[in-house]
């Protein structure tokens, strides 16, 4: 017997097992397609009528979409199913302390158009207006793309539980920030927020790798402008009890270390960052980390290809400096 928290439980309804049904389905098709409807019934040990009955329903829907005939030895061919992503797209955003990245992909997350990205203001307000005006333009000059869906937002920092307020934000500034609010206000699409780091770990496990079972086991560690690292266990997302999980990035290392953006010294992100490593090539570290147009991480690479011995210990001591 599962025990369970007898305060706080949910029922199934009528209706919930055809929507675990409807799930298990749109996954198989995703993962699957083309499949024809009696390859579901026997994958999911189905009456074909019942699976048939199902798929109406997300034909119905628009989410399914039948194609092409496939191949028969006798008798009918089977019309193969694929899940319609055809003129629509979703809208992903990844703010960093530099800059905001923009991508428009389709339903199952195929880039459509170029990935764009936009400097990331501080002032949460002027971001919003910078972004809903950025991807209005795309949207406009591809409708090709077909109608918006949704955006998904990663932010690199700790976000509400439910909700679109970001708590903490160290290397945007950012505390108490309503941003899911003001993206509301300023789009009509429905918007979904998500750490950075949850977010990667997220995209690894459903776009990325194949070689984690979907009830299997991923750290993810993103050293970007901060660092972060997202945990799946048993195939979901760990949140914690306060939807922190995986923030090691501000855990100290060293009292008399560098400074962090969040104000603390020796943070593990102040020793490993791009930002960090930036910094250290600027030696800048007591002054804390630096946020410049003028220089990415990317050029310190060139530089220390190049042969600049400065550029080439910055990187060292990130890499090699036994932190990460
Ligand atoms: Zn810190």
């Amino acid at each position: 017997m599962r025990r369970i928290n007898p305060s706080a439980f949910k029922v199934a309804k009528r209706g919930t097992s055809r929507e675990i049904n409807r799930q298990i389905t749109l996954n198989l098709i995703r993962v699957k397609q083309p499949i024809s409807r009696a390859e579901l019934a026997r994958m999911m040990g189905m009456r074909r009528g019942a699976v048939t009955l199902l798929i109406n329903e997300l034909i119905e829907g628009g989410l399914v979409r039948e194609g092409a005939k496939g191949q028969s030895r006798r008798g009918r061919r089977p019309q193969h199913l694929y899940i319609d992503s055809r003129k629509r797209c979703v809208v992903a955003v990844d703010i960093r302390a530099s800059r905001t990245f923009v991508m428009v992909a389709d339903l199952l997350g195929h880039p459509q158009l170029n990935v764009t990205s936009v400097p990331s203001e501080r002032d949460p307000r002027r971001l919003v207006d910078e972004l809903v005006g950025r991807v209005g333009q795309m949207l406009r000059e591809h409708p090709e793309v077909g109608e918006c869906q949704g955006w998904g937002i990663a932010v690199p920092g700790i976000l509400e539980r439910d909700g679109g307020r970001v708590l903490n934000a160290p290397t945007l500034g950012w505390r108490d920030v309503d941003l899911g609010g003001l993206l509301a206000k300023a789009t009509t699409q429905p918007i979904f927020m998500e750490n950075s780091c949850k977010a990667c770990a997220l995209g690894q496990v459903w776009a990325v790798r194949e070689d984690v079972p979907v009830d299997g086991t991923l750290v993810f560690v993103s050293v970007s402008d901060g660092v972060g690292v997202g945990i799946v266990i048993d195939g979901r997302l760990v949140r914690g009890a306060h939807n922190i999980a995986g923030e090691f990035g501000h855990v100290s290392l060293n009292a008399e270390g560098p400074r962090c953006s969040c104000g603390a010294n020796g943070c593990w992100e102040a020793y490993i960052s791009n930002l960090a490593t930036l910094t250290r090539y600027l030696g800048r570290e007591r002054a804390g980390p630096i946020y410049t147009e003028a220089l990415t991480v990317e050029d310190i690479i060139g530089c220390a290809r190049a042969g600049d011995a400065r550029a080439l210990d910055a990187l060292e001591t990130t890499w090699a400096g036994g932190w990460l």
